[in-house]
């Protein structure tokens, strides 16, 4: 007998009749004879609608109110599952996040899970019910309701099956799982059986968001296998775990990831001297405006240019302040750029074998699109470039690299 944790999003509980389905499936589930705890998003545009309620009122709502409101959201589905789980004949108990004690900071709207009290879980479980408990919520010390951030019921269910030691936890979503690029942009992309935490993390902050990263994060941290599979269909989907023992036998390339919302800054010209990189990106970091890619080459004349890469709609943020220093740092010129766009390939094979980059450039090269900036990691390669040509350069790579066959070397 295993324990799992399930996770339902606000599609999969989007109406009565999707809940009737969670629940059949939950039941099918049970009567393996598995352990079953579930949580639970609100239902789909509820939290949005809610929020809309409040900026109806004020521009700026209070944090704490804009908490106790949200969850409101996730306590009418918890609720709603609990009652159609019962008028099926299974045990079911719904409870609020303060009620299981997730414990949580004071960060309202944004809060961070401290600790999971499990006994009250362990309790209903040996009682032969199956848990559900409401995502995207938790309590603080002083018994305030707080929130985890959009997104965050993924992160109650891993902290759960942290807590619980789960087997595995399953996230359910209107999504087959985890693909080896948007399938928006390349037909043939295809469907990842497994992925690393490593290659996850790095598919999902650079645009592949099927899952909160913070749950991603949290499941690494505390080595909980992750499926992501559908609510809809009856497939395994992606299972996130540990890399595998052998990288030489895991795929070179898992996946290519791609994000248009950047901009490009070039600081040109600024004198080579020692705390000129502190005192270009210095005051853009000290802004709360958070610097991506970093270049800085070699000079040849006693000057250097910095170029670096921020969100698109920090922009104009960055240039103000670019603007400001420009003349203190002695820069001959700022340009600024925003019609770009950054593409990674990811995988842990890469670890192992050599020629990746090159095998990348000259795929670009021969649809003669131009790189502008290139940077790379153990497990990644990322290259910027201009943003008309981004959906040729992902499908030439996802086809260089082979990526639509299963095993692709
Ligand atoms: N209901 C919350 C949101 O829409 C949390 C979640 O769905 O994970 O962000
Ligand atoms: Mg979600």
């Amino acid at each position: 007998m295993a324990l799992y944790v399930l996770k339902f999003g606000g599609t999969s509980v989007g109406s009565t009749e999707r809940i009737e389905s969670v629940a059949n499936k939950i039941i099918a589930f049970r009567e393996q004879g598995h352990d079953i705890v579930v949580v639970v998003s609100a239902m789909s545009g509820e939290t949005n609608r809610l929020l809309a309620l409040a900026h109806a009122l004020d521009t700026q709502p209070d944090p704490r109110e804009t908490d106790v409101l949200l969850a409101t959201g996730e306590q009418v589905t918890i609720a709603l599952l609990s009652i159609a789980l019962q008028k099926r004949g299974c045990k079911a108990r719904s409870f609020t996040g303060g009620q299981v004690r997730i414990l949580t900071d004071e960060a309202y709207t944004r809060a961070r899970i401290r600790e999971i009290d499990d006994k009250r879980i362990r309790q209903e479980l040996a009682d032969g019910c199956v848990v559900v408990v409401a995502g995207f919520q938790g309590i603080d010390e002083e018994g305030n309701i707080t929130t985890l951030g959009r997104g965050g019921s993924d992160t109650s269910a891993v902290a759960l099956a942290a807590a619980l030691k789960a087997d595995e936890c399953q996230i359910y979503t209107d999504v087959k799982g985890v693909y080896t690029t948007d399938p928006r942009v390349v037909e043939d992309a295809r469907l990842l059986r497994s992925i690393t935490f490593e290659e996850m993390l790095e598919l999902a902050s650079l645009g592949a968001k099927v899952l909160q990263i913070r749950s991603v994060e949290f499941a690494g941290k505390y080595k909980v296998p992750l499926r992501v599979l559908s609510s809809f269909e009856d497939d395994p989907g992606t299972l996130i775990s540990l890399e595998e023992e052998n990288e030489m036998e895991a795929p070179i390339i898992s996946g290519i990831a791609f994000t248009r919302d950047e901009a490009k800054i070039v600081v040109s010209g600024v004198p080579d001297v020692p705390g000129i990189a502190y005192r270009v990106i210095g005051p853009v970091s000290d802004a709360g405006i958070e610097v991506d890619v970093i270049v800085q080459n070699v000079s040849a004349d006693g000057t250097t240019d910095i170029t670096f890469t921020v969100k698109r709609a920090d922009c104009e943020q960055t240039r103000q302040i670019i603007g400001r220093i420009a003349k203190d740092v002695n820069a001959r010129d700022v340009t600024v750029d925003t019609k770009i766009a950054k593409i990674s390939l990811v995988g842990v094979g890469m670890r192992s074998h050599a020629g990746i980059a090159s095998k990348m450039f000259k795929t670009l090269a021969d649809e003669s699109i131009n790189i502008q900036i290139i940077t790379t990691s153990e497990i990644k390669i990322s290259v910027v470039i201009d943003e008309k040509y981004l959906e040729l350069a992902v499908r030439s790579l996802h086809s260089a690299f082979g990526l639509a066959e299963e095993g692709n070397a």
